[in-house]
C-alpha cells in the first residue's frame, strides 16, 4: 500500500473516529437531558396528584377531578388501590385496565422505567401511598418518548452523515496535499530508477520548489551524492583506461626482449617460456581490461549486421574442438536456425568466453553440450557442461569485474583466468538487447542460456 493510501486513510478513520466520539457525548447527553426534562414533568405531576388523592367515606381512593382535568394531554395516570385496583385513571386511557408498569405498581420506593404498550414508548413513573406507614396503593404517572425518540434518530441520522462527508473530506483533502507532497518524492524514485536501468550518472532531479525545506534538501543532498559518484566512477574509469594504456608498452618490450634472449641462447629455454606466458597472460588481461574500459565509457563501437547464428556456433564449436584435447566431449544438442542483429565478431567472443569456461571448469571424461533455439521473439544458445558447478553464494556475483570462485583461484590449472571473461560477455549481450541466465549446482554442472532478440 503506498504511503499516500496509508496517510489518507490514516487521517480519514482519525477524523471519523474522533467525530464519532464526539457524536456519541452529544448523542449520550441530548438523550440525559431529555429524559431527565420528562422525568421531572412525570415527578411535578405525580406530586400534583398525590396532593390531590383524597379517601371518600367508603375508605376508597380518590382523586379530585379539577386536578385531573389541568393533567397536559400528553400525560397518562392510573391509582392503583392496595396494588390491584385500580380506582382512577386519566380519560385518555380510560379503557385501559392493565397497569402501565405491573412491577413499579408493587414497587415499595418511587421507580422509573421506560416500557413499551402497544405501539407506545413510553417513561412511568410509579410512587408507592401511605397513610401514616401504611401502605395503600400506587400512583402511576406514563408520558411519550415519542419525542425525545425522534430526537435521538434524528441526531443519530445527521450525526452518521457528518462522520462521513467528514471522512471523505478529510481523505480527499489528504490524498491532494500529500500528492503535492510527495511528487518530488516520486521524482528521486524515477529518477533513481532511470539512473539504475540506463547505468547513467549524469542525471539530476528537477525540482522547482523552495530549496530549504526537508523535500528540497533531500534532493539537494541526492543530487550532490550523484555529482560525487558520478566524479568518482569517472575517474576509477580512467584509472584503469590509464593503466591498461601504460601496462601494454613496457609488455610489449619484455615480450621483444624475451624473442631476442631466445635467439641468443643464453638463458634457459624453461624460464623464457615461464616469462613468455606471464607476459601472454598479462597482455590477454591488459586487453580485457581496456575492453570494459572503452565499452563502459561508450566509446566502443558495435556494427549491428545480421548475423546466422547457427553457422557462427558452428564455427566457434569447432574451433574450441582444438581446447579440449580430446580429454572432454563436446557435444551439439538442439540446433535451429536463428538469425540476429548484433556484431558478429563481438558476438563470436561471448560464445568463446562460455565454452572457453565451460571447458575449463569441466574435468576429463566430462561433457560440454551446446545448443541453439527460438523461443517466442528470442534466440537461446545454451552452453551445458558436466563441470564443478558454480556455489550458490557465488551465482549473483559471477558477472562482476575480477570475481572468481575460491574453487577456480585456488586451482593451478586455471591460473589464466581473471574473472573478467563473463563481464565482457555480459557487456556485450546486454548491449544487443539481450541477457545471460545461468543455473548451476555444485560438482554436477552449470548452464547458461544467452537470450538474444530475434531479428524480425
Ligand atoms: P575466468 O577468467 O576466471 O574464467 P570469468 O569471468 O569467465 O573468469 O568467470 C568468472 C568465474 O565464474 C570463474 O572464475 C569461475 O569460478 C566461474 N565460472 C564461470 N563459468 C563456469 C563454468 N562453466 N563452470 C564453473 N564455474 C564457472
Amino acid at each position: 500500500m503506498s504511503l499516500r493510501t496509508r496517510l489518507t486513510l490514516l487521517y480519514s478513520t482519525l477524523v471519523g473516529g474522533i467525530l464519532l466520539l464526539f457524536g456519541v457525548a452529544v448523542y449520550q447527553l441530548i438523550s440525559v437531558t431529555l429524559t431527565n426534562q420528562v422525568d421531572d414533568i412525570l415527578s411535578s405531576n405525580a406530586n400534583t396528584l398525590i396532593n390531590s388523592t383524597k379517601v371518600n367515606t367508603e375508605g376508597e381512593l380518590y382523586i379530585l377531578p379539577s386536578t385531573t382535568m389541568d393533567l397536559p394531554a400528553y400525560l397518562y395516570f392510573q391509582l392503583w388501590e392496595r396494588g390491584t385496583v385500580l380506582t382512577d385513571s386519566s380519560l385518555n386511557i380510560s379503557g385501559f385496565t392493565e397497569p402501565l408498569d405491573p412491577l413499579g405498581r408493587v414497587s415499595g420506593q418511587p421507580v422509573y422505567r421506560d416500557l413499551d404498550i402497544g405501539n407506545a414508548h413510553l417513561r412511568v413513573l410509579s410512587v408507592p401511598l401511605y397513610i401514616g406507614n401504611r401502605p395503600v396503593g400506587a400512583i402511576q404517572v406514563a408520558s411519550s418518548l415519542a419525542v425525545v425518540d425522534a430526537t435521538q434518530s434524528n441526531l443519530l441520522t445527521v450525526m452518521i452523515i457528518g462522520v462521513i462527508i467528514a471522512m471523505v473530506v478529510a481523505g480527499i483533502a489528504v490524498s491532494i496535499t500529500t500528492y503535492r507532497f510527495l511528487r518530488p518524492i516520486e521524482n528521486v524514485t524515477e529518477t533513481a530508477l532511470q539512473i539504475t536501468r540506463a547505468d547513467d550518472l549524469s542525471r539530476r532531479i528537477p525540482y522547482s520548489g523552495p530549496s530549504e525545506d526537508e523535500i528540497g534538501q533531500l534532493i539537494l543532498a541526492f543530487n550532490q551524492t550523484l555529482e560525487r559518484l558520478e566524479y568518482l566512477f569517472h575517474t576509477q574509469r580512467r584509472f584503469v583506461a590509464d593503466v591498461g594504456h601504460e601496462l601494454r608498452t613496457p609488455l610489449t618490450v619484455i615480450k621483444g626482449n624475451v624473442s631476442l634472449l631466445r635467439r641468443i641462447g643464453s638463458v634457459e629455454d624453461e624460464s623464457l617460456d615461464g616469462i613468455e606466458s606471464e607476459v601472454d597472460r598479462l597482455t590477454r588481461m591488459v586487453g580485457d581490461l581496456l575492453f570494459l574500459a572503452r565499452a563502459e565509457s561508450g566509446s566502443m563501437p558495435m556494427e549491428k549486421v545480421p548475423v546466422e547464428l547457427d553457422s557462427l556456433l558452428l564455427e566457434v564449436w569447432q574451433q574450441m574442438q582444438v581446447l579440449t584435447h580430446g580429454k572432454i566431449e563436446l557435444k551439439l544438442g538442439e540446433f535451429d536456425q536463428v538469425q540476429v542483429m548484433g556484431d558478429r565478431d563481438r558476438l563470436k567472443q561471448v560464445l568463446f568466453n562460455l565454452l572457453g569456461n565451460a571447458i575449463k571448469y569441466t574435468p576429463e571424461g566430462g561433457e560440454v553440450t551446446v545448443g541453439l533455439g527460438k523461443k517466442d521473439n528470442e534466440a537461446f544458445i545454451e552452453v551445458c557442461d558436466t563441470g564443478s558447478g558454480i556455489p550458490a553464494e557465488d551465482l549473483p556475483h559471477i558477472f562482476e569485474r575480477f570475481y572468481r570462485t575460491e574453487k577456480s583461484r585456488t586451482r593451478s590449472k586455471d591460473g589464466k583466468g581473471f574473472g573478467l571473461g563473463l563481464s565482457i560477455a555480459y557487456w556485450i549481450v546486454q548491449n544487443h538487447g539481450g541477457r545471460i541466465d545461468v543455473e548451476s549446482s555444485e560438482n554436477k554442472g552449470s548452464k547458461f542460456t544467452i537470450w538474444l532478440p530475434v531479428d524480425a
